[in-house]
């Protein structure tokens, strides 16, 4: 196992439960996807007959579901770096994400300080 020999502070049990972690946010997601996906079908319950509010009601399920589909793709990609002995390093600066990072967020791909980096040249370019 990668983690151990590279002297990595994440030991097997951590990044099970990390695993464990990942898992219950696909779960999560999953259901919010499918209950998005459910509304977006039936159509709106509110303020029937009023269109502009379904639009905007069908638009706010859009972007959510949008968000889910991204979320389940950033987990799947967490848990294939996890069986490819991956999982945990930046893919910046291939140092180690923090465990306290990883635990608050599992599907982190950036170190904090790449992490920071990155969101500086957002606020420039914007
Ligand atoms: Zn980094």
């Amino acid at each position: 196992m990668r983690f151990l020999m590279g002297g990595s502070f994440v030991t097997e049990k951590q990044l099970q439960e990390l695993r464990g972690l990942l898992i219950e946010l696909l779960k999560e997601s999953m259901a919010r996807f499918e209950e998005a996906n459910l509304l977006l079908r039936n159509g709106s319950q509110y303020n029937p007959g009023d269109e502009t509010s379904d639009e905007n009601d069908r638009n706010r399920l859009l972007s959510r579901l949008d968000q889910v589909k991204q979320n389940v793709g950033e987990i799947h990609q967490a848990l294939n770096r996890i069986r490819s002995g991956t999982y945990g390093e930046c893919v910046a600066c291939k140092g180690w994400i923090s465990i306290k990072r990883l635990k608050i967020l599992p599907t982190a791909r950036f170190c904090l300080q790449c992490q920071k980096i990155l969101e500086q040249k957002d606020k420039k370019e914007t």
